[in-house]
């Protein structure tokens, strides 16, 4: 008979109580955090049980060290299914662009057109985030794109707090490979994701932050603009600073 979830959520529990651990928030995930999960609990039992739960149909995640380039990298991480998204997509949609890029758009998650096609951005907002790269003096392949997480979650629901940690070191070593002069989150789930903190996206929009070294210009999300068109004009003002500090090698920054 398998044990209910409520079950295995308190035996999960109290093993990490034990190490000294945090399970992170309500949802229980088999994937990252437990390395080296005792051998009673890494029994089939409980892999049966979040995987009702869930969706969840487990696999290896990848582990560092990671491939020191971008498509050594992608190759690495290919066949992923570290959380559930994993089970669920048609393609990993790992980036795209120019891997020498000076300017990178980090969105939240792949859609139903980019699930599709394997390549982010590709919607409408996609469209418009194209319009918006060109006004600053890139075309697409000058720069590069990425989101918080590779694979689709499902239709009009965000990442998880634990996909999100799932993939979330995969966007480090990314980001850590580009090497970027500035990174622009796109959206409230891209700007508290990366940097944290709770402070609303409408305060935090245009001004400069840091991650890692590595200036970066919170503005809001094309599909946030295609929601509210008012919202274009502080988007643009946003861009056109990210543009003139570019432009003068960091001024103003
Ligand atoms: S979202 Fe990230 S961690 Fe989850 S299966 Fe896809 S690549 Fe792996």
């Amino acid at each position: 008979m398998n044990e209910s979830i409520a079950a295995v959520a308190g035996r999960l529990a109290a093993w990490t109580e034990a190490q000294g651990r945090q399970l992170p928030g309500a949802r229980v995930r088999l994937s990252r955090p437990l390395d080296a999960p005792p051998v009673a609990l890494a029994a089939q039992p409980l892999a049966a049980a979040l995987a009702a739960a869930e969706g969840y149909r487990g696999g290896p995640q990848p582990q560092a060290p990671y491939a020191p380039e971008l498509m050594a990298f992608l190759a690495q991480i290919s066949q992923c299914q570290a959380c559930p998204l994993g089970a669920k997509r048609r393609h990993l949609v790992y980036g795209d662009g120019n891997p020498h890029a000076e300017l990178v758009f980090l969105g939240d998650a792949p859609g139903r057109e980019e699930d599709a096609s394997g390549k982010p951005f590709m919607d409408e907002a996609g469209q418009l985030l194209d319009r918006i790269v060109a006004a600053m003096g890139y075309k697409r392949g000058q720069v590069y794109l990425l989101n918080l997480v590779k694979c689709r979650p499902a239709a009009g629901h965000e990442p998880a707090a634990a996909e999100l940690d799932a993939c979330r070191p995969y966007l480090e070593h990314q980001l850590g490979l580009l090497q970027p002069k500035v990174i622009v989150t796109l959206g409230s789930l891209a700007t508290r994701s990366l940097l944290g903190g709770a402070q609303p996206l409408a305060e935090r929009r245009g001004h400069w932050t840091a991650w890692k070294g590595i200036r970066v210009m919170p503005t809001w999300h094309p599909a946030d603009l295609l929601k509210d068109p008012g919202l274009k004009r502080p988007v643009w003002e946003d861009m056109r600073v990210v543009a003139q500090s570019l432009q003068s090698g960091g001024a103003g920054a």
